[in-house]
C-alpha cells in the first residue's frame, strides 16, 4: 500500500474510534505524503474546525507564509497537529487528550517518514522533548530515538510580540540547513533509545550553527 492509501486508512480509523476525546471535526493533516519536513501544531482552532484544515487561521497564514518564504511550496510539506479535534474554547489540549491521541500521530509520523520534525510550540515540543523549554531550546536541532526535532515557537505566539516574531522567522530562516543535515544523518547509538528522557535528547546544534 503506498503511503496516501495508508494516510487515509489510517483517517478512517480515527474517524472510527468512538473512544477519543473532542466531538469537534477531524483535522487530520495534510501536505505531501512524500514529505521532507513534517510541522506539528498542538491542535486545530475554530478556522481549522470549520475548514478541516490544520493551520488556516492567522497563526497558520503566518506559517504557510514562512514556508513560501523559503522558496517552497506549501504542498512540499506536511502540516498537521498532535491533538486532531479542537477543544472547546480553544483551551490548551489536556494530557488526556494528547495521550489519546498519540497513538494515531506516531503511525501518522511512521508512514510520512520525514527528514525532520518542526514541533510548533510547547506541548508539542514537549511530546518529542519532554524536558525541553520553548524559549531556550527553539531553533536548536536534536536527535531523538531515530527522528530529527527542530522545535519552534507557535506561531500564535509569534504574533503576540515583535521579539517572539523575530525569534520565529530566524529559526525558520535556518530550517533549510537543519535539514539539510538531517539528511546527511549519521549513525545513532543505539543507547540513545534506552537512555533516560533527559539523555535521549542529543542537542546536535553544535554541528549545526
Ligand atoms: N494552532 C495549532 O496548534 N494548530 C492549528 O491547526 C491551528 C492553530
Amino acid at each position: 500500500m503506498d503511503k496516501v492509501a495508508k494516510l487515509n486508512e489510517l483517517r478512517q480509523e480515527i474517524e472510527r474510534d468512538v473512544n477519543l476525546p473532542l466531538r469537534s471535526n477531524l483535522v487530520f493533516g495534510e501536505g505531501n505524503s512524500d514529505c521532507e519536513v513534517l510541522f506539528i501544531g498542538e491542535a486545530p482552532g475554530k478556522n481549522e474546525d470549520i475548514e478541516k484544515r490544520p493551520f488556516v487561521g492567522r497563526a497558520g497564514q503566518l506559517l504557510r507564509k514562512n514556508i513560501r518564504d523559503l522558496g517552497w511550496k506549501e504542498n512540499d510539506v506536511y502540516i498537521t497537529n498532535i491533538v486532531k479535534r479542537r477543544p472547546p474554547e480553544n483551551r490548551d489540549p489536556s494530557p488526556e487528550e494528547i495521550e489519546a491521541y498519540k497513538p494515531y500521530l506516531t503511525r501518522q509520523i511512521e508512514i510520512l517518514d520525514p527528514k525532520i520534525i518542526v514541533p510548533l510550540g510547547r506541548f508539542s515540543m514537549n511530546y518529542f522533548l519532554p524536558f525541553a523549554k520553548i524559549t531556550r531550546d527553539q531553533g536548536k536541532l536534536f536527535d531523538v530515538k531515530d527522528r530529527f526535532v527542530m522545535p519552534m515557537l507557535h506561531p500564535a505566539a509569534a504574533l503576540r510580540g515583535t521579539g517572539a516574531m523575530n525569534a520565529f522567522v530566524a529559526t525558520f530562516k535556518r530550517l533549510p540547513a537543519a535539514l539539510a543535515e538531517a539528511k546527511r544523518g549519521y549513525d545513532i547509538e543505539p543507547e540513545v533509545e534506552t537512555a533516560q528522557p533527559e539523555k535521549k535528547m542529543e542537542d546536535v546544534q553544535g554541528r549545526l550553527f
